[in-house]
């Protein structure tokens, strides 16, 4: 009999469900470069619908949609305000200053994740040839697990409406924040103009992510897709799995998040773990590790379980569909033998 692995890298990790398998299998498909692909014509009519938008693209990556929506809001010259630990600013290669011609403007998060507002209205340029033209604020949420107040979210969007800008929300774990919140995910989204969201995170698709916005945005995207060699032609086989993510996945993140939770508790009782219970609010859990931690020995103990974790001076443990209560208590249980 194969070892039961537990994977808590990443909720990137899921598997498709058996469902997803045959939707993929059944899917109705055309050519989606001509437009004739019925299945991913579905799901993009599904998600603007969801998300309250009038319009949505399929593409192939989260990174790929943060890059179109960048692309799409700004030209050659311009620069979008984000976090320094944004993950389209500090984990996508730069792509919108290599591609795009974009020039970030990072800022500090605060411990919630968020901009401080006062520090996006000090970044955005005034009209001078000396500077790049401001045109969009960058949001992310949840971002590193922690949901965005919509309190704040509604300020920034005045802020931004303000000082006309954009403004655009990486929602790659949107479906996170909104089960976190209870509510729909189009309640977020309303303060934003455009909104990128990952099917294949803890919503279990195999692969594809959508970005949303208006009609014209998502013209532009679609132009900008095919530069970027994005353009999919038989992308219903995804868009199938895609749907489902959609229809079937987005309230069962609630176990996730119970499972989170329940291995943070866990965890606290490590004197050589040290948590911090109110970051952890949807399904990632961070511990600092105590200096005389031996990181690299405990990975490969655990490995040697069927537990998978990643190393690093913080640890990350994602929950996700592929990891049960079971899973959390082999965790920790594994931790606290290594320890002893
Ligand atoms: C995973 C992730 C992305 C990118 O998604 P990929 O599909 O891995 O390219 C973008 N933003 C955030 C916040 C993410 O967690």
């Amino acid at each position: 009999m194969t070892m039961e692995v537990f994977d808590f890298r990443s909720d990137t990790v899921t598997q498709p469900t058996p469902a997803m398998r045959q939707a993929m299998a059944n899917a109705v498909v055309g050519d989606d470069v001509y437009g004739d692909d019925p299945s991913v014509n579905r799901l993009e009519a599904l998600a603007a619908e969801m998300l309250g938008f009038d319009a949505a693209i399929f593409t192939s990556s989260g990174t790929q949609a943060n890059l179109l929506a960048l692309m799409g809001h700004c030209e050659r010259g311009d620069e979008y305000i984000c976090g320094q630990q944004a993950h389209n600013y500090k984990y996508e290669g730069g792509g919108a200053a290599v591609l795009g011609s974009v020039q970030p403007q990072p800022l500090a998060n605060q411990a919630d994740g968020s901009l401080e507002l006062a520090a996006i209205k000090g970044a955005i340029k005034p009209d001078d040839h000396h500077f790049a033209k401001t045109r969009l604020i960058s949001l992310e949420n949840t971002i590193g697990g922690v949901v965005l107040p919509q309190s704040y979210l509604a300020e920034a969007q005045t802020l931004a409406f303000d000082h006309r800008l954009k403004i655009h929300l990486d929602g790659a774990r949107l479906a996170n924040a909104a089960v976190a919140q209870q509510c729909d995910m189009a309640q977020i989204a309303q303060y934003f103009d455009s909104v990128s969201v990952c099917l294949s995170k803890g919503l279990c698709a195999p692969v594809g992510s959508l970005l949303l916005g208006d009609e014209a945005l998502i013209a532009k995207a679609r132009r900008w897709r095919k530069v970027l060699g994005g353009g999919m032609r038989q992308a219903g086989i995804l868009a199938a799995a895609g749907e489902l993510a959609l229809t079937t996945q987005v309230a069962r993140l609630q176990e996730d998040h119970q499972h989170a939770t329940y291995l943070a508790e866990q965890l606290q009782s490590i004197d050589e773990l040290s948590i911090d219970m109110t970051l952890v609010q949807t399904n990632m859990v961070f511990a600092k590790p105590a200096a005389s931690l031996d990181i690299q020995g405990l990975v490969k103990r655990l490995a040697e379980q069927g537990v998978i974790i990643s190393g690093g001076s913080q640890l990350r443990f994602v929950t996700h569909k592929d990891i049960d209560a079971n899973g959390v208590d082999k965790l920790v249980q594994g931790i606290k033998a290594f320890l002893s």
